[in-house]
């Protein structure tokens, strides 16, 4: 039977994501960009009146600042990026159980088998756009096709919020006259050899000869000769969503400076709680914990701890936290205007039962009881909202947590 695959991209998607949370935001040309603080000083998304004047993704704040002076700079939040992608990710599950994420704002989705269930691939792909929007703020672009290949061809043709079929009929209409730039897998280096030889759009490359584009291009020639005549047989890998996280962190700008240890106590406890949880739930433990600590004049430290043993717990990563933040900042001197936690080195968590220790001392057994308690927590707040339980120290707290 020929298969039906959709492909979902999420349109501009931390600028989305950042719009729906700060709705003001989209009045203005603003970018997601890397804290230049720290560095990372680049566009990593915009929303659309920014790139109508010029932003790109990728480009460094300055050269986006002089396109546009008035560019608002949003740091970005990559927790709630995680969150919206997850919240998309189970939206789709809805239509089908083989849905396989690609990066953290696109999925394929195979829905040949169900769609005696919910209609043609076009519907479900509208159907999506539509209850993707209305849940979650959030526009997608879909393609539909007979495989992945142009699927993902099919999302990226018009966006945003739009759905582009191609079948075995129009597809060399719609993607031959498209310049070979436009094919996932053809980078800078690729296009320049493929010029070389005369090829210039997905055309020229369906209708030359695969053994030349062997030649020019070693085995990637076969592979995007294939690719542009419809000849991807690849499937659509199911996987429960679990991104390949390199780290997971969260960070939080306080609504008043830190600036006694137990502000900073209470400050760490719970941006911790918020990284174990999430180690807990992707079922991942860190073996270094990082630590980021920015004053009022935007000074930053960024300090780090290997751990014994690798934790996914509140308390231990806390703990360790804690410690780097008293051994390399004095509060007292010098209050704190935000701070984030990153648990890094990820290993993911072994279902086999725990080595116990032959010696039930005091502090091990106190730590057995607060993985035990850690867990009931997130069992209590899956099931009844995250506000449900708060540590003692945030109730009534004034630094916004
Ligand atoms: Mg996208």
């Amino acid at each position: 039977m020929e298969r039906t695959v959709l492909h979902c991209d999420c349109n501009a998607f931390f600028a989305s994501v950042e719009a729906t949370r700060y709705p003001k935001l989209k009045k203005q040309p603003f970018a997601v960009c890397g804290d230049p603080k720290l560095r990372h000083g680049i566009v990593l998304a915009k929303n659309e009146k920014a790139k109508r004047l010029g932003v790109q993704t990728g480009e460094a704040i300055w050269q986006a600042k002089a396109k546009c002076p008035d560019l608002v700079l949003v740091e970005p939040s990559y927790g709630i990026y995680d969150e919206f992608s997850e919240r998309i990710f189970n939206i789709y599950c809805r239509y089908t159980d083989l849905v396989e994420p690609f990066g953290i704002d696109e999925c394929w989705l195979d829905v040949t088998g169900t769609k005696s269930l919910f209609g043609s691939g076009e519907k479900i792909a509208d159907e999506l756009r539509k209850i993707v929007k209305s849940e979650t703020g959030i526009t997608i672009s879909a393609g539909v096709s007979f495989n992945k290949y142009f699927a993902k061809m099919g999302s990226d043709y018009k966006k945003p919020d739009a759905t582009t079929v191609l079948t075995r009929n129009n597809y060399k209409d719609i993607l031959f006259p498209l310049s070979v730039e436009n094919m996932l897998f053809v980078g800078k280096s690729t296009l320049e050899k493929l010029s070389d030889i005369g090829i210039y759009t997905i055309g020229d490359l369906a209708n030359a000869d695969a053994k030349l584009l062997s030649l020019t291009l070693g085995k990637c020639g076969q592979m995007l000769y294939n690719c542009a005549n419809g000849l991807d047989f690849s499937v659509v890998t199911p996987s429960t969503y679990k991104h390949k996280y390199k780290s997971i962190g969260n960070g939080y700008t306080f609504k008043r400076d830190l600036v006694s240890d137990t502000d900073l106590k209470t400050g760490i406890y719970m941006i911790c709680d918020k990284v174990a949880h999430r180690l807990r739930k992707q079922k991942l433990e860190c073996k270094t914990v990082q630590l980021c600590i920015k004053d009022t004049h935007f000074h930053a430290i960024q300090r780090q701890k290997t751990l014994q043993n690798p934790t996914q717990s509140s308390y231990e990563l806390a703990n360790s936290a804690l410690e780097l933040a008293i051994n390399n900042w004095n509060v007292n001197d010098k209050p704190i205007r935000s701070m984030s936690v990153t648990g890094q080195n990820l290993i993911e968590r072994s279902n086999e039962p725990e080595q116990l220790s032959l010696f039930y001392t005091d502090s091990f057994i106190f730590k057995r009881k607060k993985v035990i308690l850690e867990s009931t927590k997130d069992e209590i707040c899956e099931k009844y909202g995250n506000n449900v339980l708060r540590m003692c120290s945030l109730i009534d707290n004034d630094l916004g947590l």
